[in-house]
């Protein structure tokens, strides 16, 4: 029986339904059981029990309709069973009508009983066909029909062995009648079994057909009485029929209560119980004493069902089985598509995935972290060890980040976190971070550095601009140098943009043309001979007049705009000193220099563009020098590669603010180089020699250890940005034969430096 504090809700309107249809039902039923138990009057009593739980199930169906929404279908289910209920009370209500006119006679069925009690059961029959299942997707809905075929047949074939035929052959008092309506009430039962096992949702609730079921399985018991006589008889009518209304009462108030049935996984057992009923009805009929031959076939048949049944289920589970591989391969494509391969951390998809999903949510931090110096591992070490150093990083970040965190690898050496929650610190994250980086990682021990940029989202900010924030930080403390973190702040943009600003007026200035050299003369100590220039690169900026170099060659890096510019100032350079030469003779220009960025040295045409420019130009190839700074020297087996070939060439390369880097003294070893140019901040303050300033004694130490090593090394040394004879005296006396600087020369316009050159080389042929 359902329980009467059921929850309301779905389609129902009243609160709780009223128990009182429930109630009524079991009094008749309780009344049925005292009356068959006691026996007080004639047996014609026993007929009124049945009419009474009918009116029970009417009046309960009938409020159903009245007060409840219900859906279409489930109006018209309900309907249906109502109009067979309203039959079979009808009918069985005429029964007891003749049963107290014959009475103490037990009544004969007439068609007054038959026909109403038999259309009833066919509309309740129809009720139960048309309850929609819930099942979507033809093949689904085919595969059941299949399902509920053999679950009908199996169930069919039990209910007519054990039930019906007993019914036809025990006594003669079943008549044609009684045994269809059985036969009926029990087609309606298994149609219900069979449609409840199988219905995954819609408007009739589950339990209530369930019950409605029960209900009819109980009423076609009637059968299994039929073996009793008479007693059977009036136990059918007074206890049995109204337990069934009972049931179907309880169904009604089910589905009152109803909170809409949810999906679920329809039976699949089903089929294999019906099987097992077939083989057990095969078995009832061998006992009907069968010959021998009729035997064996129908021995045959219950084996053969029994393997096809086991056939059957091992198909099921191999079916299961693949299904479970699928899934889990279907699984594992979707990490892999979502996590790198290298280091198993998310990708940037599934990165910005959950970061846009944390966003939703409310806090969401994001580190972004880029490894300092992967490249020059990768360059110099090999790929294999750069792999390892990633895998190392990424370890880091997995046991850095803690267990709430997302790490990921955004690509190359760049890494990010995501951490969410309200009071995350990035900062601390980024500090264990860079804590264990300070100490050497992974399988070889490499030693690496990290820069973190820090972002947290303020509210209503899109994943890209939260990004952006964490990748500006990012380069910010970049720019502070290695193993710094950085959090973002508003206006941090600025110097960037100014840079991409700059970025692109550069392209217009190159195509424009805006660009032109000056020349610095390279000059002998001791006798002040000009004995090189070197090459720098103004920018005549139409609004900003004369931008320095220090502004927009950065830029030009940052952009890939060097590449185009450099190619301008070699073939400039290169024309101007074959000009020179032409016109002043071979000794009035021994060198000149033209620096070249790190990025020209990358681009793996950068020698043939050296050649090609030499030869259009006619400038010998020892009369240039490269000027190459140590990060750029520094980096790999291609621009190793590049700088012996050009050295090949008779090309000259120089080492430019020598001293600065950290490993400059073994640079001159591992490189080609001809020329070393000490800095300019070891020559700053060199004059002064007073004794107890040790920052001039180690700048004149250096700058002694220079001169030496190049003597010894075969190389010249040239001292830059000299700029006052004091200077220039300290140095040659440290064994400096060469300088550059503003108190030797400033940088000069094309003009002035072809003046310069024709005052030089004047008393020469005057002299001849
Ligand atoms: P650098 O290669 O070290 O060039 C020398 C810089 O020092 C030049 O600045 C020059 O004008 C300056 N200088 C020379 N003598 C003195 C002195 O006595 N005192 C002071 N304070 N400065 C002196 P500039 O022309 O502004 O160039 C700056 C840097 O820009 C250069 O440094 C070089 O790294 C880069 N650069 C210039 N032209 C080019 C170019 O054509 N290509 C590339 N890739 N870089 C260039
Ligand atoms: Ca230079
Ligand atoms: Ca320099």
């Amino acid at each position: 029986m359902p329980s009467g504090d059921a929850e309301s809700g779905g389609v129902n309107t009243d609160q709780r339904a009223p128990l009182r249809y429930v109630v009524a039902a079991a009094t008749v039923l309780l009344l049925g059981t005292l009356w068959f138990l006691t026996r007080p009057g004639p047996d014609a009593v026993a007929y009124l029990f049945m009419p009474l739980g009918g009116v029970a199930a009417i009046s309960s169906i009938a409020a159903l309709l009245r007060r409840a929404r219900l859906e279409p279908a489930g109006r018209r289910f309900w309907q249906l069973l109502l109009v067979g209920m309203a039959g079979l009370t009808t009918g069985y209500g005429w029964l007891a009508v003749t049963a107290f006119a014959i009475s103490p006679e037990l009544p004969y069925m007439s068609y007054g009983t038959a026909v109403p009690a038999g259309v009833g059961l066919l509309a309740a029959m129809w009720a139960v066909v048309r309850v929609p299942l819930g099942v979507s997707g033809a093949a689904a809905r085919r595969r059941q029909l299949v399902d509920r075929a053999i679950a009908f047949v199996g169930g069919g074939s039990l209910i007519w062995i054990f039930g019906l035929v007993p019914m036809a052959t025990a006594t003669d008092r079943w008549t044609t009648q009684a045994l269809v309506l059985t036969g009926l009430t029990f087609l309606i039962g298994l149609g219900a079994v069979v449609k409840v096992s199988y219905i995954a949702g819609g408007p009739v609730d589950r339990r209530a057909l369930r019950l409605i079921a029960a209900s009819a399985l109980v009423a076609g018991g009637i059968a299994v009485l039929s073996q009793y006589g008479d007693e059977g008889a009036l136990l059918a009518q007074a206890i049995v029929m109204p337990a069934a209304f009972l049931l179907t009462t309880g169904a009604v108030h089910q589905q009152r209560n109803s909170a809409g049935s949810r999906a679920r996984q329809a039976n699949q057992w089903l089929p294999y119980l019906a099987m097992i009923a077939i083989d057990a009805s095969l078995l009832g009929v061998l006992r009907g004493g069968l010959s021998g031959p009729d035997r064996v076939v129908v021995l045959a048949v219950v084996v053969l069902t029994a393997l096809i049944a086991v056939r059957q289920l091992t198909a099921t589970r191999e079916n299961t089985r693949l299904l479970d591989e699928k899934r889990a391969t279907e699984e594992r494509l979707r990490h892999d598509g979502a996590h790198d391969g290298l280091t198993g951390l998310a990708n940037r998809g599934l990165f910005r995935e959950r970061v846009a999903a944390a966003l939703g949510k409310g806090g969401a931090t994001v580190l972004l972290v880029d490894l300092d110096d992967f490249k020059t591992v990768n360059d110099s070490l090999g790929h294999d060890v750069g792999d390892e150093l990633l895998v190392a990083v990424a370890d880091a970040l997995r046991t850095t980040a803690g267990p709430c965190a997302l790490p990921a690898r955004l690509g190359g050496d760049e890494f990010a976190v995501l951490l969410t929650g309200p009071d995350v610190v990035g900062e601390a994250v980024a500090d264990r971070l860079l804590r264990t980086l300070t100490e050497p990682i992974g399988v070889h021990r490499l030693l690496t550095h990290a820069s973190v940029g820090i972002a947290t989202a303020t509210p209503g900010i899109e994943v890209d601009d939260l990004l952006r924030h964490a990748d500006l930080a990012m380069y910010a403390a970049k720019q502070r140098g290695k193993g710094n973190r950085v959090r973002y702040h508003d206006g941090m943009e600025e110097p960037v943009l100014a840079h991409a600003r700059i970025g692109g007026d550069l392209r217009r200035a190159v195509d424009a043309g805006e660009f032109h050299l000056q020349y610095q003369p390279v000059m002998a100590l001791d006798g002040g001979q000009v004995i090189g220039v070197e090459a720098l690169v103004r920018w005549q900026h139409p609004t900003r007049g004369l931008v320095p170099p220090g502004e927009f060659i950065p830029a030009a890096e940052a952009t890939g705009l060097i590449v185009p510019l450099g190619r301008f100032v070699l073939r400039e350079a290169c024309r101007q000193a074959a000009a020179w030469l032409e016109e002043f003779g071979p000794d009035s220009l021994q060198k000149t220099g033209v620096n070249v960025s790190m990025r020209q040295l990358h681009d793996p045409d950068f020698t043939d563009e050296v050649r090609t420019v030499l030869a259009e130009t006619g400038l010998p190839a020892d009369r240039l020098v490269l000027e190459l700074t140590e990060s750029a020297v520094l980096r790999g087996k291609q621009v190793s590669r590049t700088l012996y070939e050009l050295h090949e060439m008779g090309v000259r390369l120089a080492l430019d603010d020598f001293g600065t880097g950290e490993s400059s003294l073994s640079l001159l070893r591992a490189f080609p180089v001809s020329i070393v140019k000490l800095d300019k901040s070891f020559v700053d303050g060199i004059e002064w020699d007073e004794p107890g300033t040790p920052a001039a004694e180690a700048r004149q130490a250096v700058a002694r250890a220079v001169v030496q090593l190049a003597g010894a090394l075969g190389l010249d040394a040239v001292a830059e940005g000299i700029e006052c004879q004091e200077q220039a005296d300290r140095l040659q006396a440290l064994g400096y034969h060469l300088g550059q600087g503003y108190h030797l020369a400033r940088p000069l316009t094309r003009e002035r430096m072809t003046e310069m050159l024709a005052r030089r080389s004047e008393p020469a042929v005057a002299g001849a």
